[in-house]
């Protein structure tokens, strides 16, 4: 059985994409089937697997919004294993051109259907925001995986984004939970630990256990085009995603 993970926070810049993209790279690595769905307009994870945006003959627009089946849209990354499913610009008109179609929450996971069936591991990187896109992807999703900044307002939003995950799952998706809290782009600093300790204290063994430190590399790779274990293996960042794939498959 497969496993469809949302990677979620309405805060921008908290290292979803980076997530997203890092996790599915080291989980196919591991000899783990995935997709990576790049459910964000920017389509940052798009690049950062080495894609040309401006080259896609489908993206997940396509099917979302002109109900072309998902295998059409899914493209292999080159790397063993690791399918993604692209996106650009253009996604960012379907929030409007859902908004009075019926079902428009579900739209993504009866795409998702059986073409899901091929793999062991989906990953859904989330836009910034509660928007009807993230909505499609908590909709989609079994399990959320919310990454959060060590910085200052790193819980500020967390309430809402917990209440919209109750709400899915009441209303659309009651399989939904969360699967963890990534502390993502930690520093050796008084403030960074007072957050993970905040945290900690909040979220208890909802955390996980790994925390990504902040790591030049991992912002150098996807200019590359690459996740972080082919660009820098030795790198901190890279041992760092490597030990939160352990976690996430040991939370299977
Ligand atoms: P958005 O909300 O815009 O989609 P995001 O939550 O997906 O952003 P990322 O794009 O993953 O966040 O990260 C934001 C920026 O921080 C990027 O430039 C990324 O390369 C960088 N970054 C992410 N994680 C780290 C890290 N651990 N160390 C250093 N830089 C990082
Ligand atoms: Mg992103």
């Amino acid at each position: 059985m497969s496993k469809i993970i949302a990677v979620a926070n309405q805060k921008g810049g908290v290292g979803k994409t980076t997530t997203a993209v890092n996790l599915s790279a080291c989980l196919a690595a591991a000899g783990h089937r995935v997709l990576l769905v790049d459910l964000d307009p920017q389509g940052n994870a798009t690049q950062g697997i080495g894609l040309d945006k401006n080259a896609l003959s489908a993206t997940i627009y396509d099917v979302l919004i002109g109900g072309r089946p998902l295998h059409e849209a899914i493209v292999p990354t080159g790397m063993e294993l690791f399918d993604a499913v692209p996106t650009n610009r253009e996604l960012a008109g379907a929030e409007i051109e859902l908004i009075n179609e019926e079902e428009r929450e579900m739209r993504l996971r009866r795409a998702l259907g059986e073409a899901r069936d091929g793999y062991d591991y989906v990953f859904i990187d989330c836009p910034p925001s509660l928007s009807l896109l993230t909505v499609n992807g908590l909709v989609a999703a079994e399990q959320v995986l919310i990454t959060l900044q060590c910085e200052y307002y790193a819980l500020e939003g967390l309430s809402e984004l917990l209440q919209t995950v109750i709400r899915v799952r009441d209303r659309l998706n009651p399989g939904l939970s969360v699967l963890g809290v990534a502390l993502t782009m930690f520093q050796n600093t008084n403030l960074s630990r007072q957050v993970l300790d905040d945290v900690r204290n909040h979220l208890g063994n909802k955390v996980f256990n790994t925390v990504i430190p902040r790591n030049v590399t991992l912002s150098e790779a996807p200019s590359f085009g690459k996740p972080v274990i082919y660009y820098d293996m030795r790198s901190a960042g890279a041992q760092a995603y490597l030990a939160l794939a352990q976690e996430v498959v040991g939370r299977g």
